[in-house]
């Protein structure tokens, strides 16, 4: 174990409860391109601000089309070992729940349990009614999209079906944010993995952990700018560095 992991370690072993926060970087060894990597999303097509998709018909026809594009990536991804690990940690009760930032489910799919991750910006792996929030199957939207590409609609009451994502322009979900706070004030330690902190309000957790005197630990391959404020920082591979920390293949 590398002087840092072993930090890691240690500090684990003291905290009495562990909040553990994540973004796009936990993903990306799963095959989820992040957005901010070089190569990841954004270095390709500029997202779709929410006021977009609810004014025009081409622009939901176009964040449906890539939501589709994304389709096969998404299906065929599992959870790698870094949400093994995080599983582990909330098996064991050192963590208590898991904040991401992340839509793709991955975390409910390595076994934590849905009531204890909290998804700040949704889940893209359904879609549900902007109005009255009916839910709906991407495989059903899907088949009546490809007829000729018609955005879908509600069937109870009419309003526009998007992901059940958080888009930019969107409001933060209040339930989730809510759950997020108080989780972040209970910890002692706050832990991030693969997240470059410039997404508020959820970038605003952990120096709210730090104000409450909770030790900040950053995981992630590349520098953050609240690197600076963190008791911790262990720049590498999620897999590699929380694996073996906590344990876990
Ligand atoms: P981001 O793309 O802004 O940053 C990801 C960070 O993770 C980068 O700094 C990168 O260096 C690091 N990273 C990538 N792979 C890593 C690895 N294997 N080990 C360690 N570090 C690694 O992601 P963000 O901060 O989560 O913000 C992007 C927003 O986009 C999120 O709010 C999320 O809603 C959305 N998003 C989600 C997914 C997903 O669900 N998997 C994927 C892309 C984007
Ligand atoms: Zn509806």
């Amino acid at each position: 174990m590398s002087p840092l992991a072993a930090d890691l370690r240690t500090m684990l072993d003291r905290a009495r409860r562990v909040a553990v926060f994540t973004g796009a970087g936990i993903s990306t060894e799963s095959g989820i391109p992040d957005f901010r990597s070089p190569g990841g999303m954004w270095a390709r097509m500029a997202p779709i601000d929410f006021r977009d998709f609810v004014r025009s018909e081409e622009m939901r026809r176009e964040a449906w089309r890539r939501r589709f594009a994304q389709d096969p990536v998404m299906r065929a991804a599992e959870p790698n070992r870094g949400h093994r690990a995080v599983a582990a940690l909330v098996r064991q009760g050192k963590a208590h729940s898991v904040i991401t930032q992340n839509i793709d489910g991955l975390h409910q799919a390595s076994g934590v349990p849905d009531r204890q991750v909290i998804e700040l910006h949704g889940n893209t792996t359904y879609a549900a009614c902007l109005d009255c929030g009916e839910r709906y199957e991407i495989d059903a939207i899907r088949a009546t999209f490809e007829k000729d590409e018609t955005p879908p609609v509600c069937a109870k009451c009419e309003g526009l079906v998007k992901t059940a994502t958080i888009s930019f322009g969107q409001a933060m979900p209040e339930g989730p944010m809510l759950r997020a706070e108080a989780e972040t004030r209970a910890a002692d330690l706050f832990l991030v993995l693969g997240s470059s902190l410039v997404v508020y309000p959820a970038a605003g957790f952990p120096a709210m952990a730090k104000r409450n005197g909770a030790a900040l630990v950053i995981v992630n391959r590349e520098p953050t700018p609240l690197d600076e404020i963190a008791d911790l920082v262990i720049h590498g591979q999620i897999g590699d560095v929380l694996g073996g920390t906590v344990g876990v293949n």
